[in-house]
């Protein structure tokens, strides 16, 4: 070998020896020191990735809920209540138990109930056919049935059912991410909470046009008569814009509501059948 290729090779070897030092030294200069209890956090976290905690992911979560003072305000739903308490002791803090919330879909409007004047025969997306037009009846605030909520359901907790053409929630699967809440562009899946034993009382439509105009549209459209409202005793309802909604905090389960609606907009959800009224009480009721 001749020494001037025994030079080439140590000049070399020599310059990328003071590279990696200046290497080195530019890392550790500009190192970010990163809380190792981020990755504890995340450790603990479902890994859904589903953003239903309002984050991009669970390493943005985990980031957000050791930098943060107050966890208080931050919840994944997918882990629930567990997951937050332990995420929380590796804080050495504690965090109260949220209530569990489930999706619900705020219409009924299946065919039966709501007639057909018009067919559709676009892209099968309801955000696409949002952009066309109201949908293929008289209600233009009523459920597409296309499915984006569908689509998005990480959880596979919601199909659409075949004969409803309504998107049906399995409250066994829903995490309550709100995924399907963010997809559906007619507004018109809410979290609610998931209430004793399942039960929950909720107004299953969003029709804003007044009475007359929204039952044409559909028989079991709310029409905004206020009998609810009137009715309720503990003042869980409101009205606005021809539309009564209840308030899952305000309201303590009693079913009246559901009774006094003529029309049967209001749906119950998990209670066990009402028992058939008695001649007897039905007289006595007529004569109060
Ligand atoms: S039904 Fe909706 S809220 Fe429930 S898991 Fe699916 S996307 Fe999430
Ligand atoms: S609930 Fe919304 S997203 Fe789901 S099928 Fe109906 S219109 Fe589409």
């Amino acid at each position: 070998m001749s020494s001037v290729l025994l030079l080439s090779i140590l000049m070399l070897s020599l310059l990328g020896i003071v590279l990696a030092i200046i290497l080195y030294l530019v890392a550790q200069k500009f190192k970010v020191f990163e809380d190792p209890r981020i990755d504890q956090v995340e450790a603990i976290l479902p890994g859904a990735n589903c953003g239903g905690c309002g984050f991009p992911g669970c390493r943005g979560f985990a980031d957000a809920f050791v930098k943060t003072d107050d966890i208080t305000r931050m919840f994944c739903p997918v882990g629930g209540n567990d997951t937050m308490a332990a995420a929380a002791a590796i804080m050495g803090k504690t965090v109260e138990a949220k209530e569990t919330q489930v999706a619900v879909i705020r219409c009924a409007g299946s065919p039966e109930n709501r007639k057909r004047i018009v067919q559709y025969d676009g892209a099968t997306s309801c955000k696409i056919a949002t952009s066309l037009y109201g949908g293929d009846t008289g209600c233009q605030f009523g459920c597409l049935g296309l499915g984006d909520c569908v689509a998005v359901c990480k959880f596979d907790a919601i199909y659409i059912d075949p004969t409803t053409l309504l998107p049906v929630v399995d409250e066994e699967k829903c995490t309550s991410c709100g995924a399907c809440v963010k997809a559906c562009p007619k507004f018109i899946i809410e979290l609610r909470k998931k209430g004793p034993k399942g039960k929950r009382i909720f107004v299953s439509c969003i029709n804003k046009d007044k009475g007359g105009i929204a039952r044409k549209a559909c028989q079991v459209a709310c029409i905004g008569c206020g009998k609810c409202v009137k009715t309720c005793p503990h003042d869980a309802i409101t009205m606005e814009n021809n539309l009564a909604y209840i308030d899952f905090n305000k309201c303590k389960l009693c079913r009246k509501c559901v009774e006094e609606c003529p029309t049967g907009a209001i749906r119950e959800a998990n209670f066990p059948p009402r028992k058939p009224k008695i001649e007897a009480e039905v007289q006595t009721e007529k004569t109060e």
